[in-house]
This record gives C-alpha cells, structure tokens and sequence, in this order.
C-alpha cells in the first residue's frame, strides 16, 4: 500500500479548541509549500489548520526574533495563558502600539467589524486620561504610539479634546484609527485636527480596502469608494498624514493587493500601507473556511505577483518585535523609481540594531549608535547602519533627514492577528498590539477579540 507523505515537524505550541475554548496541545508542521497547526482536543479530536500560506517565508522568521522589551504588569498568574490578560507576567513583549476605543458606536455597521460597533456608549474624557496615563506609566513614561479608536473616533463629541489631551501627554505619535467618513464631509473639522497637531505627531490610519465596488459592498456594507478618495484629499491638503490600512478577504480582494500597493505609492499624502489578513472574530466569524483564508505570506506573494516582481516578497523582512505577526518593508523614491532598501542587503545583521518597535519613521525603527546589545560594532561586521539608510541617515540637518523620511520614504506593513483557528501560544505571548481597558489593563489586541471583549462569552 502506498504510504502518505507526513507533514514535516517543525515545533510544538500550545493552541486552543475553536470548540470548546480549552488549551490544547499543538505542533506547527510544514506540509506541501504550506504550514498548518495540527492540533489534538480530548473531546473534539484533531483539527488542522492553515497557518502560513508560504513556507519558505515562515522558516526565515526565527533568523530576526529577538528578545522582547520590559514594561509594568497588571496581572497576576491565575489560569494561564491567555485568561491571565493582562499584562501578566509571562507576556513576553512591551506595548509597540497602545489602543483606545473611546466608542462603542460607528456610523458604519460593517459586516466586518471584529468590535461588531454600531451603537453603543462614549467613554469619558477622565476616564480617557487615566487609560493613557496607565500606558505612559506602564512604559516607563516611554510609550510611542497611541492609537485612538473604535467604533468611529471621529463622531465622539469630545474628539478634539481626546487629540489635544493626547498631544499634551506627549506620545511619540498618535494614529486616529478612521473609516474616513467625517473626514470626508467636514472640513472644519479636519482643520481643526490640522492646527492641533501642525503637521507632526499624527498619523490618519485610513480604512481602505481596495479600488471595486464589490470590495466594499462586501466588507463595509456600502459602496465607499468617493468617501475614501474624499478624505483623503481633505486630509492630504490639510497636511495630515495617512497611512492606508487594507484588510484582505480571500475570493473579495486578494486580487487587488497589486492595486492597492500602486495606489499608496502613486498617491500624494499618502506614507504607507498596511495589510491585514481578516481575522476571524467579530461579525465575519463562522462564515469563512478557516483553510481558505489568506495568511501574512499569502499576502506577500499575491503582492509580488500582482506587482509583477516591482516589489518582492524578499523585500519584506519579519519585524524582530514580533516575527509571526509583522512583516515590513520600506521603498525609497529615486527618479520616480521605487526600490526597497533591503534590496541587496544582509538584513540579518542588523537584527540586534532594530528596536522592538511598530513606530513611522524609519529612523524610529533602529537603535541609536551604541546602545543595540552592548556590543557596540561587533553585530553589524563591516556594514554600517548609514550604508542601509543611505542618503537619508548621511544628511546632517535633522530637518532635511526628516523631510526625505517623510516624502521619498513609503512603508508596507503586513499584519496578521491571531484567532481561536491559527492560535499559537508563543506567538499570542509576543504580541505587541495591546488594548487599554476602562479597568486599568493592556491586553493584547487578539486576546481582547477572542476571549476578554465584552460580550463576547
Ligand atoms: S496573552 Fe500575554 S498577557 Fe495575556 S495571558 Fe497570555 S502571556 Fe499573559
Ligand atoms: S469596522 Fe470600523 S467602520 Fe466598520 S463598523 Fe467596525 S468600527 Fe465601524
């Protein structure tokens, strides 16, 4: 009898029954050119699932993990993980990005929505200063990116009170995460977010699912084309800063990856992209074959084929921050010719000098001289950071190096979050995406959707 080929045994985890929601043991196999979760539940028996569409990019992450950063607990142990959020004291990453749902109501009702917004109550502004000063405090007074979001942030009616509030905290850089519909419809408002800010420290994360109607139809329940193009003119001639933020539907969008990524580079105002594989959480879950979905690679390689090779998977490197989860890359203008700058170049090395971080700015991303791992030197061999950054980390003025990080920069980011399907323990415990509860806790943003949201049972 012919034998069956076995999957090939990469590691094991720690994963969870979509069933019954108990913790179960778990191996990560490769099998063909893809990588699968084979679990094994005492009650419901063994589950296979999708983990990475592409192998060969899943078996290069572990060449850029490196150790997480510290920052305050609110936990303590009790059940394990993940019922011990958070932050417990075995989550193994600080906050890259500390989120703020100031509402539960949108003036969309997405079909979606892993908040399944809609109606629902604004937090208080007091409420909202103590969440961002639990952040500061939890990170050291350190903390880089709030993001400020929903529901809809922007039909709360103290927004602009929650932006000046944020910019007096002095947070690195604030994201308002927008479905782009006030934006779109009230220039006076958008004036106002402009003077608060004068052109620094916020960025608009910009929902924008693709270029068809049918994406939208699909995905947000209304055709929103003119809505997206709208404000991102308002935004742009306002001088604020918009990153797209696309998230992927096998058999909707994947097809438009391509487009997309053409659209952000070709477009003015826009500084990066981001792309999400739909989690399934919210409104979408048991609609969707879990083996069917699109993965973090997957999206990569539909990029490089959709792009005819301008922009290539090996262009993208694993952010060292949270390897599973995140993949970046940054493309520098020249002539109107868009090149990654990892193109050619040993990344790896440089892994001790990128800082556990999600912030804009490629000179956010990387540790400054002298402090990477105590070895100073050692770690990079004969390359230097400059000979990575190019022109933009030679220029002496900080105000030139900035405007050319600014404007002949754009960055693609690609992540994924995990769900009760794909749930891979070590992975859940290095996320570093973390929501700011009314009661005084980050839990990391997965977690908060699968098993902490309220409501959810
Ligand atoms: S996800 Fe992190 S914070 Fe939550 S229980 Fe696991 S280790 Fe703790
Ligand atoms: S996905 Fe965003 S825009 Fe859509 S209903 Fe949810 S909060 Fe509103």
């Amino acid at each position: 009898m012919p034998q069956t080929k076995q999957p090939l045994y990469i590691e094991h985890t720690i994963s969870i029954c979509p069933k019954c929601i108990k913790r179960v043991p778990a191996k990560i196999v490769q099998d063909g050119d893809s990588i699968y979760l084979i679990k094994r539940c005492r009650e419901h028996g063994e589950q296979k699932e999708l983990y990475e569409e592409v192998s060969d990019y899943h078996l290069k992450k572990r060449l850029y993990d490196k150790p997480g950063t510290d920052c305050k607990r609110q936990t303590e142990f009790n059940q394990g993980c993940p019922f011990d959020c958070g932050l417990c004291p075995d989550h193994e990453q600080h906050t890259c990005i500390g989120l703020i749902e100031i509402t539960e109501q949108c003036n969309l009702c997405c079909p979606s929505c892993y908040a399944s917004s809609g109606e629902g109550r604004h937090l208080g502004l007091e409420t909202i200063e103590k969440m961002m000063d639990l952040y500061i405090d939890s990170e050291y007074e350190q903390a880089e990116i709030l993001q400020i979001s929903g529901g809809e942030p922007t039909i709360h009616p103290q927004i602009l009170e929650i932006l000046r509030l944020a910019k007096a905290k002095n947070f690195k850089y604030i994201m308002i995460n927008s479905n782009g519909i006030r934006f779109s419809q009230d220039l006076e408002f958008v004036k106002s977010v402009a003077d608060i800010f004068q052109g620094t420290g916020l960025e608009v994360y910009l929902q924008f699912d693709g270029l068809e109607e049918n994406t939208y139809r699909t995905l947000r329940g209304s055709d929103l084309r003119n809505v997206k193009q709208k404000a991102i003119e308002n935004l742009t001639s306002h001088g604020i800063a918009i990153t797209l933020v696309s998230t992927i539907l096998k058999g909707v969008n994947d097809h438009e990856i391509g487009a997309i990524v053409e659209f952000g580079m070709e477009t003015e105002g826009i500084r990066g992209l981001n792309m999400q594989p739909l989690a399934l959480f919210g409104r979408l879950d048991e609609s969707v074959d879990t083996n069917e979905r699109i993965t973090l690679s997957g999206i990569l390689k539909r990029m490089e084929d959709q792009t005819n090779g301008k922009i290539l998977m090996d262009d993208f490197i694993p952010l060292p921050c949270n390897v599973d989860r995140v993949a970046i890359t940054y493309l520098t203008q020249k002539r109107g010719k868009w090149t990654a700058l990892s193109k050619g170049k040993n990344l790896q090395s440089f892994v001790p000098r990128i800082k556990n971080t999600f912030a804009f700015s490629l000179d956010d991303t990387l540790e400054k001289d002298g402090d990477c791992c105590g070895v100073t030197c050692k770690c990079f061999g004969p390359k230097k950071l400059a000979d990575v950054l190019g022109k933009a980390a030679k220029s002496a003025s900080d105000k030139k190096r900035t405007e050319y990080l600014n404007k002949d920069l754009f960055r693609i980011s690609v992540t994924s979050f995990i769900d009760v399907y794909n749930f891979d323990m070590k992975s859940m415990k290095k996320e570093c995406v973390h929501i700011i509860t009314e009661d005084m806790r980050k839990i990391p943003f997965s977690s908060y959707n699968m098993f902490h949201r309220p409501g959810i049972t």
